[in-house]
Order: structure tokens, then sequence, then C-alpha cells
């Protein structure tokens, strides 16, 4: 047993892992084994496993909370293991019970729960993955795979501070027939070298366009949204839309769309902004702000876009407004987020209650 972390600030995410993990294997002959949770330890993979050539292989990132009553809970996550169940059709690995799952990931969260942090904003990160572990080299479905879940203590949420995009319209992450809206591992490693290239120009991420009308996506690995008042002067809350298959169906993308339909207060669309409208409401003064969503990262201001012009391939520096003192929606949501996930409880959290499988 590893000592706990003596500071749960310290705490980055994903560098530090709890005891135990849960793993369970597939074949094709043979279906599901029986489940195992043990201390976290190193694979024993054959070289020629498929996931390390054709990188056959799906992940989810879903958060458990320690509650102001010291009680866990887990959020939505019927929503990731749907979304996971989906993933694990496009990818040709096998289908599994949603609840079975979320039942074992229960369990495993039950014995590390000391590992769930106690601070304000600290969460436990679960890591669901399946690989193709199937040993014979030829481009083909996996006869064989594994399923496993890693769970990470995160001591803060980095979310709030405001982060930078570059939007260079010469690299997409997703694109129409593909599989961007799927969580699948295949669609991460080409995001890395934008990533450094962003750094390298002065930001944090890179915001993701589309086609020549240079459509809005996403920005990284995060849903984004637009406020702003639109061309008629209606206050907009501007999201991109699933059914084109480019956009990843986040559960706190879900979660924002259904608090801002019960608030009723503005207009809400799902539909892609254009970088030309982005530059149009800032020069009219009509953004109010702009901000990313994601699990892992929370919900994130951005307060400056480099844009890269393809004609003149020069860089614009536009910058956004991230705290309009009038209306702080970013903060409203992650208030309203936080609460139900540590104080009220509502019908979106469910309360670890392991039953015993084994
Ligand atoms: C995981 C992910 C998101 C955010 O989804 P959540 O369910 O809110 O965590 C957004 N975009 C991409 C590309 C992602 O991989």
């Amino acid at each position: 047993m590893k000592l706990k972390p003596l500071s749960w600030d310290n705490l980055k995410f994903g560098q530090v892992y709890t005891d135990h993990m849960m793993e369970v294997d597939w074949n094709q002959s043979k279906g599901w084994s029986k489940p195992l949770i043990s201390p976290l330890h190193n694979f024993d993979i054959h070289p020629g496993a498929k996931v390390l050539h054709y990188a056959i292989e799906l992940f989810e990132g879903m958060k458990a909370f320690r509650g102001v009553d010291n009680k866990i809970r887990l959020f939505r996550p019927e929503k990731n293991i749907e979304r996971m169940k989906r993933s694990a059709i496009r990818a040709t690995l096998p289908d599994f019970d949603a609840e079975e799952l979320i039942k074992l990931i229960s369990n495993t969260i039950e014995i590390d729960k000391e590992w769930v942090p106690y601070s304000d904003t600290g969460f436990l990160y679960i890591r669901p993955t399946m690989i193709g572990t199937d040993p014979t080299i030829g481009v083909a479905v996996s006869t064989q795979a594994k399923l496993f879940v890693l769970l990470n203590p995160v001591g803060t949420s980095t979310g709030f501070q405001p982060v930078s995009l570059l939007a260079d319209p010469e690299y997409v992450r997703a694109f129409s027939g593909g599989v961007g809206a799927y969580k699948m591992g295949c669609n991460y490693a080409p995001t890395l070298l934008v990533g450094k290239i962003a750094h390298k120009m002065g930001c944090h991420q890179a915001l993701w366009l589309y086609d020549t009308d240079e459509k809005l996506t996403e920005a990284s690995a995060m849903n984004i949204f637009v406020y702003w008042k639109n061309e008629n002067g209606e206050e907009e809350l501007v999201t991109p839309p699933l059914e084109d298959g480019l956009i990843l169906p986040g559960v706190t993308r879900d979660s924002i769309l259904v608090l801002a339909r019960e608030w009723n207060e503005f207009k809400i669309s799902e539909r892609y902004p254009t970088m030309e409208e982005i530059q149009r409401s800032l020069k009219e003064k009509r953004m109010l702000q702009m901000f990313c969503t994601g699990t892992a990262s929370g919900i994130v201001p951005v307060n400056r876009i480099v844009y890269k012009n393809k004609k003149t391939k020069e860089c614009e520096n536009l910058l956004l407004p991230t705290m309009e003192s009038r209306s702080n929606l970013v903060k409203r949501f992650y208030d309203t987020i936080l609460d139900i996930q540590v104080i009220t409880c509502s019908q979106w959290v469910v309360t670890l209650n392991p039953r015993n499988i084994f």
C-alpha cells in the first residue's frame, strides 16, 4: 500500500495512481472472463498485439467526488459508459454490460476510497480503457481484448485559468466521415504536434477549425461554447452540433446545455460559429465569453485566439473578454455543476453503492 500524498493540492492531473486497478479480458470464443481488481501493475503484452500497431483502442474519462457529507459519488456515469459502448462498436472492440462496468468501477473506488481527495475542488479521475490484444500482426479485427480501469486522484481542478488558443486552418482534428465523435486513441496522437506548435506561438492549445468557412469545432480535447450578443442583438449561447460527427459528444457539454435550457434566460443554438463571425463579434463588442469544457479540465474561459489567416499567412491576435462582470456565465456554470457534484447531489450523481459481486 502506497502512502497517500500529504497534500492533495499538489496532485497534478494524471500523475499519481491509486493502489488498485480493475481489468477484464475478452476473447472471441469465450467472451468476457472473470474481472479482477488487483494492485496497480504492468501488463505482460505480446509485441504483436494489434493495439500497439493499429491503435485499436478507446478510452473514457469520468469523475468521482467526495461530497460535503463525506459520501463518494459518480457524476453521470451512465453517459460515459454509453459513449464507451458506442466507441467500442466503432473500434470493433467487444460490447459489454454497462451496469456491470459501473458496478466494477464502484467496487474499485470503494477499495481505494481514501484516495478520493478531501479538498474542495479535488476529484478522482476514472480512466476506463479498452485495447485490442490479439497478437497477430495483420490489419484485422482483434479477436482478443482487455478492458481496464485506472484511477487518478487530482488535487485541484485548474478550471477557470483562462487559456489562449492557436487557430490555424491548416490543421484539422476531425473530418466528416471520420471518428472524431468517438473517444478512440487514434484521434489524439496527431493533435500533439499541433499542440507543440501552439506552445511555440505562445498559446496553450489548438483551436480546431474545419472547412473553407473556418467553422470552430473544438479546442484541444475540449468542447467549445461562445456566449455573445448575436447579430440580431439577442444574447445567445452557441456550441457546435453533434450530427456531423466532428464533435466529441461531451458529458460536460450536455450538462451545460441542459442547465442553460432549464434557466431559459438566453437563446441556445447548436451550430458552428465561424472565425469570421468571431472576428466581427469582437469588432462590434458583442462577444461576452468564450469557453471550453471537458471532464478533466472543467470549464475553462478563453482569453485570446491567435488566428493564422490562410490568405495573408499573418497572425492576428484576438483578445476576448473573460470576466464580463455583468454576466459571468462561465463562473455560473462552474458553480452550479460543482454544487450538484458535492452539495445538492441532484439526479445527475450516483452515490457509490458497490454490490457484492464476488
Ligand atoms: C473527452 C473529450 C471532450 C470532453 O468530453 P467530456 O465528456 O465533457 O469530458 C471534448 N472533446 C474531445 C475531443 C474529448 O476527447
